[in-house]
């Protein structure tokens, strides 16, 4: 199995996971024009992918779904509090999924776990093959007990770094928005991300990727620094997702 980006952050996601049968896009908030580019800077086209799995309805995961879908005839899976007829219109082929219930796609065994996020029915997505599990874990403001217990074990593990939280308490943005960031249904603050990390079993880990951070409110060093305590004897590799240029092909062995 095998995972890379087209890009990560407040500006547009895309999360691709693949084996030797299937390639899902976990969301995508890039326009066709760019999410084509993106794919092919990576070395894959259009046709490539298998299906979409949409996390949550916030335009930086979900603004390129429907384009993409209707071009390419893509399958697409999300929550039905996702689905937003209006704003997304038909797809060729949707499923709409039960965040409580794991399913397949094709070679792919996908499990969708509910998160504490500000949008209508959003969950995250650990995706497993032969043996090998990845983790995507972003867009939460805190980490449940469900969702510690979901993602201890995992092969790869993309984790929200969104800002550090004095960073987000000087930022001159008005505060109810500093208070939504920062909140219970915002998003993981560097320090949340190192404390989740510290149940994690890191023996197992090969990767972390650290993403979703904010370019305002976060830096990668400061988050960097963060996430090393409680991986500090760890063996594996340590990336950070880039908003422009995700991150290229990391194989999970
Ligand atoms: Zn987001
Ligand atoms: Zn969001």
């Amino acid at each position: 199995m095998r995972i890379s980006s087209l890009g990560s952050g407040s500006r547009g996601n895309g999360t691709l996971i693949e084996n030797e049968d299937t390639c899902v896009l976990v969301d995508l908030g890039f326009t066709l024009k760019e999410t084509v580019k993106r794919l092919k800077r990576l070395g894959r086209a259009p046709q490539d992918v298998s299906a979409i799995l949409v996390t949550h309805e916030h335009a930086d995961h979900i603004h390129g779904v429907a384009a993409f879908a209707r071009k390419y005839q893509t399958p697409v899976y999300l929550t039905p509090g996702t689905y937003n007829p209006d704003r997304m219109g038909l797809l060729p082929e949707m499923h709409q999924i039960n965040c409580h219930r794991a399913f397949r796609i094709h070679g792919l065994g996908i499990e969708p776990v509910p998160v504490p996020h500000d949008a209508k029915e959003p969950c995250q997505y650990i995706i497993a093959s032969g043996g090998r599990k990845v983790g995507i874990l972003t867009d939460l403001g805190h980490i449940t007990p469900y969702v510690q217990q979901q993602y201890e074990q995992c092969d790869a593990l993309l984790l929200e770094c969104n800002h550090d939280v004095q960073m987000l308490l000087d930022a001159p943005y008005p505060w109810p928005l500093k208070q939504r960031v920062g909140g219970i249904h915002g998003h993981l603050s560097n320090e949340q991300a190192a404390e989740m990390l510290h149940d994690v079993e890191v023996g197992r880990l090969q990767h972390l990727i650290i993403c979703h951070l904010s370019e305002k409110n976060n830096l990668p060093h400061l988050a960097m620094e963060a996430v090393q305590e409680p991986i500090d004897a760890w063996s594996g590799t340590l990336h950070v997702a880039g908003q422009d240029d995700g991150f290229d092909w990391i194989e999970i062995v």
